[in-house]
């Protein structure tokens, strides 16, 4: 059998307190068993990033590290840079240690079983795999309904991303080497993976209930994270607002064509309704246009500054 390869797991943390020991337990016992059957090599690690955590969570981390120094390595973000940025933090600290990455929520959401086929389909020789859930069956209807919809509505702005899957993948070392040259201020790596390339393929399983604590992504956050998505990968909004544009120059050409007669007819009792109506809409359409031309003018602005995306301030590996 051929030589067992490096697997690093990057499993971002925002005030996890109450799951991470939960998650560090299960995720050994996940080793353990690769480690065994000889799936992975013994030189794998999960390391936890802290994204700026206000509670005990970077402690945990430490003394999980002090208690397993060959089994749990620790990052520590300088401040809470959001969770994609913790994810790339993750994976561009540890590159050039590992063979593949597997990057997983700290929440037992994403089932851990599903690792061992994800390895699997990486020995047959895919750059990366997608974990895609089948069912929404634990998550209440709300999530349920906006995931959904958030899904639908990429797809339809021409924002390419695999229907179902999250953050839950697997990145060979190559696909990292890769992922590096990407230099974007505004993350979206479920947008940026698939533009990498590479042979690619699905697993699948069940989703499940955040283990303990709340989601640290409030419809608001989601909101952000869509609009992101979308303006990050595609211009088709700027495409629509010319299409948009047509329709109104159309409609009041005809607008136009209708005063004139009623004006010859002598019925030109054009009223001020009218007028004010029109006025509120060109008025109404001019801003919503200006606004999304000003999302894109705010891309530029952060990407051109061009500011380190995460700043590590602690690394806690121990390499053999
Ligand atoms: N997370 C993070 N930084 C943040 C918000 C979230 O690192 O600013 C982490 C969080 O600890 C979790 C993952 O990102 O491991 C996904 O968050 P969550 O489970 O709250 O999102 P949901 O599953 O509800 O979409
Ligand atoms: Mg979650």
């Amino acid at each position: 059998m051929k030589q067992p390869e490096i697997l690093y797991m990057i499993i971002p943390c925002y005030n996890e307190e109450e799951v991470l020991h939960e998650t560090a337990k299960q995720l050994k016992e996940k080793y353990q068993d690769l480690i065994k059957q000889q799936s992975i090599s013994e030189k794998s690690r999960i390391v936890f990033v802290n994204d700026g955590s206000k509670d005990k969570t970077w402690q945990i981390i430490e003394s999980l590290h002090k208690e397993e120094p060959t089994l749990f390595s620790g990052i520590n973000l300088a401040r809470n840079s959001g969770h994609q940025n913790a994810v790339l933090a993750g994976l561009m600290t540890v590159k050039e240690l590992c063979d593949m990455a597997i990057t997983m929520d700290a929440d037992l959401q994403d089932d851990i079983n599903t690792i061992d086929a994800m390895v699997e389909k990486y020995y047959e020789g895919n750059q990366v795999v997608y974990g895609v859930r089948n069912s929404r069956e634990t998550d209440t209807f709300f999530k349920k309904f906006t995931a959904e919809s958030f899904y639908k509505f990429m797809k339809a702005m021409g924002a390419d991303v695999v229907y179902n899957h999250a953050d839950f993948r697997l990145m060979s070392k190559r696909v990292l080497q890769e992922l590096s040259n990407f230099k974007e201020v505004n993350l979206f790596l479920r947008g940026m993976v698939p533009l990498i390339g590479f042979q690619s393929c699905n697993v699948y399983y069940e989703r499940h209930e955040r283990f303990a604590g709340e989601s640290k992504y409030p419809l608001k956050k989601m909101l952000a994270f869509a609009i992101n998505g979308i303006t990050s990968f595609s211009t088709k909004p700027l495409k629509m607002i010319t299409f948009l544009g047509l329709i109104m120059s159309t409609v009041s050409l005809i607008a136009f064509i209708w005063a004139f007669i009623t004006k010859l007819t002598g019925y030109s009792e054009i009223g001020w309704s009218s007028t004010i109506c029109s006025i509120w809409l060109i008025g109404g359409l001019q801003l919503f246009c200006l606004g999304i031309i000003g999302e894109y003018i705010g891309k530029i602005y952060h990407e051109v500054k061009q500011r380190p995306r995460y700043i590590i301030s602690e690394f806690l590996n121990k390499e053999e």
